[in-house]
């Protein structure tokens, strides 16, 4: 009898099933749908130019000093100019509390910790379905979830009716996650105009919007105009929090650097709660990591390197965005009975394929294509070298 001979083996990650599979996998033309990260036409992964500049301006910093609790303030500043606009009424008002986070992850883990403890007769609303983690990380925090209605498969789109009859069971107070543009894992995305009912029923009911935005100018290419909800609710005089990444519009996965904001009512309340974020922040991992933080400021902080950055995460989006109408080609010269036209209405990284889990068996079994079983397509994975394989798979195993 050991200390731990009563821990069970934790069920594994999906996304991780499906590398390892992968990876066994012997056939050359093997497709990896599963990751989340992104690839040039090669499949090789990127780093990009803006990132190497970067990189060769802080080289031989002498500065390797903790970061303060709250991270690099100078990187927060120009984080949540980034989110919620330059000229933004409640950044000029120093209404805004901001930490640099671990990333995505990171930045919701501590929002999820922040409800558990001054919030903590809120639920959190998360849509259905979201990405998988979103579940683990609230309820870590034990923060009472509850679903609302997102995705349409009829349609392939938005349930918007119930969405809106979901929140509308809201209690005042509570929290609603949003994801800010190219929703994972469906790809998609409110209307303007569907934003607009969403924000203006949310104020009427007193729900807390918190936005994750781990897409920003991978969506459709363009920052701006993947900050547009929060642009939204930023015009109905909402307050709301907001989780930023920069692991796939920079490409600095593995760095972990993100930002957590909250827009609060006043400048004094924002000291105060800004000061309860780091409270949070310092038991659980005192400080975060210095690379990713010098690498964001450098770039956002220096208008050339910022438009080079705009330009090159244009062209990520719009590699993204060639392989969707290439891949709805394909399936439609194919002439498969199936509608496709979700193909390209989608947006962002993944595509929510429609197939049955029993398809996405036979794709990986027959033809070394392995994605997760709810039919998600990591776009990323997609060149103009495979991309025909894979609609030819497709057919097969959907006629
Ligand atoms: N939120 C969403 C919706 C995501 O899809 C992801 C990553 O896949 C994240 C957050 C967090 O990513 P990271 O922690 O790498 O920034």
């Amino acid at each position: 009898q050991s200390l731990f001979s009563d821990v069970q083996v934790a069920p594994k990650d999906p996304i991780l099933g499906i590398t390892e599979a992968f990876l066994a996998d012997q056939n050359s033309e093997k497709m990896n749908l599963g990751v989340g990260a992104y690839r040039d036409d090669d499949c090789k992964p990127v780093v990009l130019n803006v990132v190497r500049e970067a990189e060769s301006r802080i080289a031989g910093s002498n500065f390797m000093e903790y970061l303060p609790i709250g991270g690099m303030k100078a990187f927060s500043d120009l984080s949540v100019k980034l989110a919620f606009g330059e000229d933004a009424l409640p950044i000029q008002e120093g209404r805004v509390a901001a930490v640099q986070s671990l990333s995505g992850t990171g930045s919701c883990r501590l929002m999820a910790e922040f409800m558990h403890r001054y919030l903590p007769q809120a639920k959190i609303w998360i849509p259905k379905p979201t990405w998988s983690n979103h579940h683990n990380i609230w309820k870590d925090a034990q923060v009472q979830q509850e679903l609302y209605r997102y995705y349409k498969p009829e349609s392939r789109g938005l349930d918007q009716e119930g969405l809106l009859e979901d929140l509308s069971k809201g209690s005042p107070g509570d929290v609603v996650l949003l994801h800010a543009c190219a929703h994972n894992p469906t790809g998609v995305d409110p209307t303007p105009q569907q934003w607009k009912e969403i924000s203006k029923l949310m104020k009427e009911k007193q729900l807390f919007p918190f936005f994750d935005m781990a897409y920003q100018g991978f969506a459709s290419g363009d920052c701006t105009r993947d900050a547009q909800a929060i642009r939204v609710f930023l015009e109905d005089g909402h307050l709301m929090g907001c989780s930023q990444s920069y692991a796939k519009n920079m490409g600095l996965y593995g760095q972990r650097i993100g930002c957590f904001s909250i827009i609060t009512d006043s400048a004094d309340e924002a000291k105060a709660v800004e000061s309860q974020m780091k409270a949070i922040a310092r038991p659980m991992y005192s400080n975060p990591p210095l690379h990713g933080a010098l690498l964001v400021k450098e770039i956002l902080g220096n208008e050339a390197l910022k438009q080079q950055w705009y330009e090159e995460v244009r062209g990520m989006a719009e590699r993204i965005i060639s392989m969707r109408a290439l891949l709805r080609q394909h399936l439609e010269d194919l002439k498969n009975p199936l509608p496709w036209k979700h193909v390209t209405e989608q947006i962002g990284m993944f595509c929510f394929s429609g197939i049955s889990p029993e398809q996405v068996d036979r794709l990986a079994q027959d033809y070394s294509i392995y994605m997760t079983r709810n039919g998600r397509i990591s776009m990323a994975g997609v060149t103009t070298k495979n991309v025909s394989r894979l609609a030819e798979a497709l057919h097969k195993v959907t006629t």
